[in-house]
């Protein structure tokens, strides 16, 4: 296990990752909804996706991202591609690491792993629909504000509290860790995969027609641009 990734202090205490200076300047988003000039997409079912082996359900997209919006550059560069952001809701899946390969030229998602091993499977009437509602999306700079970033523990504390009510999604610049920092090292090359996205539950009902409530569990999602591995790790309260 390698956490890789920015810390300030004590490189063996969590919160040396949670918050500090080190996320002072990191250029990140807030996934809000309404037209931007890219095709950024939460829910949808535009990709083919596998059932999930524990409880037999496709997978559920959360985000496709537009790769031509220069703000992901820093994912692939910039280019005519979507990346998926997928994930099982409705099991035990979720509860540890999930790993997927992501084929671009055909649009799939294949399953490569999981660390499940309680195949613990939500009751019918809560589970969460797939395909998720399909709503389009934008990014709003996080560093418009400077108290969007977790720079210091007062700051952590409030945008952990709050995240959920105004947006439940951040991509790139700082993660919100619930917990710990997350292991960033591709399970393929052993490099460091480039964190992509935190998502959390959605309290403010920002997306209608959806329930889109993962409690006080949070997803992270990661990615291998030379493996085209896609990592997803959830931390819970
Ligand atoms: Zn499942
Ligand atoms: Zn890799």
């Amino acid at each position: 296990m390698s956490f890789f990734g920015e810390f300030t202090g004590d490189k063996e205490l969590a919160k040396s990752y949670n918050y500090g200076d080190h996320w002072r300047n990191k250029i990140g988003y807030k996934v809000l909804k309404g037209n931007g000039n890219f095709n950024h997409k939460f829910g949808g079912n535009n990709w083919d996706v596998p059932a999930c082996k524990n409880c037999n359900a496709p997978y559920h997209i959360i985000m496709s991202l537009d790769l031509r919006d220069p703000k992901l550059e820093s994912i692939m560069g910039i280019c005519d591609k979507e990346l998926p952001l997928i994930s099982c809701l409705n099991c035990s899946s979720i509860w540890g690491e999930q790993f997927f390969k992501i084929n671009f030229e055909e649009k799939k998602v294949e399953f490569i792993q999981d660390t499940d091993t309680q195949h613990w499977i939500q009751d019918d009437e809560l589970k969460i629909g797939s395909p998720l509602y399909e709503v389009n999306m934008q990014l709003v700079s996080l560093n418009e504000n400077e108290n969007e970033n977790p720079v210091n523990e007062e700051l952590y504390y409030e945008l952990t509290n709050n995240f959920g009510k105004d947006y439940f999604i951040r991509l790139l610049g700082a993660p919100l860790y619930l917990q710990d920092p997350i292991d960033r090292e591709c399970p393929c090359c052993h490099k460091e995969m480039k964190y992509i996205a935190t998502v959390g539950s959605d309290f403010g009902n920002i997306i209608d027609n959806t329930n889109f409530d993962l409690g006080e569990m949070w997803l992270y999602f990661m990615f291998c641009n030379e493996c085209s591995i896609l990592k997803v790790e959830s931390e819970g309260d």
